[in-house]
């Protein structure tokens, strides 16, 4: 109680004080609404009509603060707040980035379809109970920052880390990362998981006789090819110069089969002119292991895929080759 009197405005009487109150938060350059107990906003300052394009008067004395963030009613992070439902903030955020939970509050990143403006924004959301003396709920603050700039710098820059710059397919470190993630969840999961290993046919040739400009234009073409006839849970990356490899989840080897010879007959269809290959265009060898085994490491179905692209190239090369390799720790079939 004497802390409250102490941070009294000097010549200020209740009234005055909540007055004041009011003008300071509804001129605040951060957009903040406020809800009471039971979920009603009673404050919606000018920032937050400003951001939502949704009035004041509009919401005011109503639940209805969801309509500015979402199409469809649902709690906002300080309706979850107001119930004390902590726990279903992650079912309602799934988005969520940053999330924190201290004694002033929540905090999270979420992303809102945001219907009044018509288009998605990134936001920055901070929701603070406010208890009486006696710890009953009055109220909750929620404020608002519009990071859809820093988010999209945020993509951008951890696509540019992601990917091959020729090609726009994984690179190799994320290949890794890849392969040994979907290794693990398949294993948990107990389905199979191929790997794809393939090399371009004669691409030394392909770049003395038509220059590496060429050159860089057959890989991205053919890695544009192979993008095209793989699923959304396949993952294609460039393994290096001339080779890529495509990590297919969930993929027993008949699976693996018919979309290898997919890819192989993709790139030739392509038609890229190539005198040096048997086949007067681009082709590609490739090589194919299936795994299904705990523990399997993701350097045995490297290896394994690896010897089977070798042996397409000894073949006479534009084939797939399927691992026969078995050994004492894994069992590829
Ligand atoms: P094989 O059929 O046995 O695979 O023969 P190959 O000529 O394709 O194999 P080799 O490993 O001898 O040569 C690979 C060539 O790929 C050599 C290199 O100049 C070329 N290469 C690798 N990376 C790039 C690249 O980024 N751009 C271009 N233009 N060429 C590349
Ligand atoms: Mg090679
Ligand atoms: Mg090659």
């Amino acid at each position: 109680m004497a802390r409250r009197t102490a941070s009294r405005r000097v010549g200020l009487d209740q009234n005055q004080e909540r007055n004041l109150a009011d003008l300071l938060i509804d001129h605040l350059i951060v957009p903040t609404f406020v809800i009471d107990g039971d979920c009603r906003v009673v404050m919606w300052n000018r920032a937050c009509e400003r951001l939502t394009q949704l009035k004041a008067t509009e919401v005011l004395n109503t639940r209805s603060h969801w309509k500015a963030f979402y199409l469809e009613e649902r709690p906002c992070l300080a309706d979850l707040v107001a119930m004390g439902r902590y726990s279903e903030i992650e079912t309602f955020f799934k988005d969520w980035d940053g999330f924190e939970l201290t004694d002033f509050g929540v905090s999270l990143e979420t992303t809102c379809p945001m219907p009044r403006l018509g288009r998605q924004m990134s936001l920055a959301l901070d929701a603070g109970p406010i208890y009486d003396d006696s710890g009953f709920l009055l109220a909750v603050v929620q404020t608002l920052r519009d990071v859809t700039a820093q988010k999209e710098a945020q993509h951008a820059l951890q696509h540019l880390a992601a990917r091959d710059g020729l090609t726009d397919l994984l690179n190799r470190r994320s290949f890794d990362l890849s392969l040994s993630t979907e290794l693990r969840r398949c294993e948990r999961e107990g389905l199979p998981l191929s790997l794809l290993m393939i090399d371009i046919d004669q691409f030394k040739l392909f770049n003395d006789q038509f220059g590496h400009v060429a050159g860089d234009n057959c890989l991205k073409t053919v890695a544009y090819a192979i993008r095209g006839v793989l699923r959304s849970r396949d993952a294609a990356a460039r393994y290096g110069g001339e080779e890529f490899a495509i990590v297919l989840p969930g993929t027993p080897r008949e699976g693996a089969e018919a979309l290898a010879e997919r890819v192989r007959v993709a790139v030739e269809h392509l038609g890229i002119n190539h005198p040096g290959s048997s086949a007067n265009v681009v082709t590609l060898s490739i090589g194919c292991s299936t795994g299904h085994e705990v523990n399997l490491l993701p350097q045995d179905l490297i290896s394994s895929a690896d010897a089977a692209l070798y042996a397409s190239k000894r073949g006479g090369r534009n084939r797939t080759t399927f691992a026969q390799a078995y050994s004492s720790s894994v069992i590829l079939f």
